[in-house]
C-alpha cells in the first residue's frame, strides 16, 4: 500500500514538474486543474519541491503565487566527448549553461587515457558544487540501459567502454550515458520544448561524421542494436573512399564536413577548413551553394528513405555551425521533397538547431533532469 502511495505521489510530482517546465508559471489551483490532482496533494508536493529548490514562487510567501521551475535551482553536471575535445558543464534547470570548460583530447591516446581525462575533469566540477545528477554524451553506438559506449568509428579502439561503471567506481555517482545525437535531440525536445508540440522528430547531424536521432511517441529511440539513427555508415555508390569504420564508401565519407571541405578546396584552394568557413564563404561566393547542392543529394537520397519510413512531424538539422545548418535546410527540403514526391502530402518542415557541443551538453543534462522529475530524487 505504501509503495502504491509512493508510486502515485511520484507520478503526481512528475506531472506537476512537467507542467511547470512546459507551460511556464502556474498557480497551485491551475496546477490542480491541469494535472487532475487534488489541491491538498498539489500543496503538499509543491511544499516539498520548494524545499528542494527546484521550484520557486513568483511572489514569494503568497499562497496564490505563481510557481515556476527555479533557474537557480539544483545544477546538473554534463560532459561531452567529441573526437577533438572533452567539454564539461554545469547546467541550470532551465537549460542555461552555468559554467563550461573544454580540454583537448587526442582520440588516439587510448581508452584508459580518455576515461582518466573525463574523470579528472568531472572531479573538478563536482568538487565545486553539489549536483542532482551527471549526464555524459559520447559519439557512436551507446547502450544507455547499461551505460556502455559500444563503438565509436572516429575514436580508434573505442569498443565496449563501460563508462558508467568506470565513473561509478571513481566518482561514486551514477551517470546517464547517451549517444551525442540523441542528447542533441533531447536538448531541443526538452529545453526548446518541442515535446509540447511534437512527439515524432528526426534529427540529422552533419559533422565530421553523419548521424541522426529519432524521437518517437515522445521518447528517444535507441533501437535493437542501439544503432537507431546511424545512417552515416550506409554504403553508397562512389569512388572507393575509406571510412574510419574500416569499410568503404560510407555515406559520411561523401557528405561529412571533411568531404565538403575537400570538394570546395578543389575549386577554391585554401578557402575553407570548417563548417563555419563554408557558411561564411557561401554568403558571397555563388559557386558554394552549387557544391552544397551536389554533395547533399547523396544525403537527401538516404534521408528520403528514413523520412518515408518514419513520417516525422519535424526534421531538425544540426552541425558544428548554426549558419551552415541553416544553409543546408532549404537544400535538403527541396531534394527530399523531390525524392518523396510519390508519397502524398508534403514532407515536414526542416529547421536548424544550435551548435552541437552546446546542445549535446544541454541534452545530456536534460535527460538527467527528466529522470529526476520522474524519480523524485534530486541528488
Ligand atoms: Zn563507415
Amino acid at each position: 500500500m505504501a509503495t502504491e502511495q509512493a508510486r502515485k505521489r511520484n507520478a503526481n510530482r512528475n506531472s506537476i514538474l512537467r507542467a511547470l517546465h512546459f507551460d511556464g508559471a502556474l498557480q497551485r489551483s491551475a496546477l490542480s486543474r491541469a494535472c487532475h490532482i487534488r489541491k491538498s496533494s498539489v500543496g503538499s508536493i509543491v511544499d516539498e519541491l520548494l524545499g528542494i529548490g527546484i521550484v520557486r514562487e513568483t511572489s514569494p510567501g503568497n499562497s496564490r503565487s505563481g510557481l515556476e521551475i527555479n533557474p537557480a535551482g539544483p545544477l546538473t553536471a554534463a560532459a561531452y566527448l567529441s573526437t577533438e575535445a572533452l567539454t564539461f558543464a554545469t547546467v541550470q534547470p532551465d537549460g542555461q549553461i552555468a559554467r563550461a570548460e573544454k580540454i583537448a583530447v587526442n582520440p588516439a591516446s587510448g581508452q584508459e587515457a580518455i576515461l582518466q581525462k573525463l574523470c579528472g575533469g568531472l572531479e573538478k566540477f563536482l568538487a565545486r558544487e553539489k549536483v542532482m545528477g551527471l549526464g555524459v554524451a559520447v559519439p557512436g553506438l551507446v547502450d544507455p540501459a547499461r551505460g556502455v559506449s559500444l563503438h565509436a568509428a572516429n575514436i580508434p579502439n573505442w569498443r565496449n567502454v563501460p563508462v558508467r561503471d568506470y565513473l561509478r567506481e571513481k566518482l561514486g555517482i551514477d551517470a546517464v550515458i547517451e549517444n551525442e545525437a540523441r542528447c542533441q535531440l533531447w536538448s531541443a525536445a526538452w529545453f526548446d520544448r518541442l515535446l509540447a508540440k511534437y512527439t515524432d522528430v528526426l534529427l540529422v547531424v552533419v559533422s565530421r561524421g553523419l548521424v541522426g536521432a529519432i524521437l518517437q511517441n515522445g521518447k528517444l529511440l535507441t533501437g535493437n542494436r542501439c544503432a537507431a539513427g546511424e545512417f552515416g555508415h550506409i554504403r553508397v555508390e562512389g569512388t572507393a573512399r575509406h571510412c574510419n569504420c574500416g569499410r568503404m564508401n560510407c555515406l559520411e565519407t561523401y557528405c561529412g564536413i571533411p568531404a565538403l571541405v575537400e570538394e570546395i578546396e578543389k575549386i577554391r584552394p585554401g578557402s575553407v577548413a570548417s563548417a563555419g568557413d563554408i557558411a561564411r564563404l557561401s554568403r558571397d561566393d555563388p559557386v558554394i551553394p552549387n557544391i552544397l547542392d551536389r554533395v547533399m543529394l547523396r544525403l537527401s537520397r538516404v534521408l528520403s528513405g528514413i523520412v518515408a519510413a518514419l513520417d516525422p512531424q519535424l526534421i531538425l538539422v544540426g552541425s558544428p555551425d548554426r549558419e551552415f545548418s541553416e544553409q543546408i535546410c532549404p537544400i535538403l527540403f527541396r531534394q527530399i521533397s523531390d525524392e518523396c514526391c510519390g508519397i502524398p502530402g508534403a514532407i515536414p518542415q526542416i529547421v536548424a538547431t544550435d551548435s552541437e557541443t552546446e546542445t549535446a551538453l544541454r541534452g545530456a543534462a536534460g535527460i538527467v533532469i527528466s529522470k529526476c522529475f520522474h524519480s523524485g530524487r534530486f541528488g
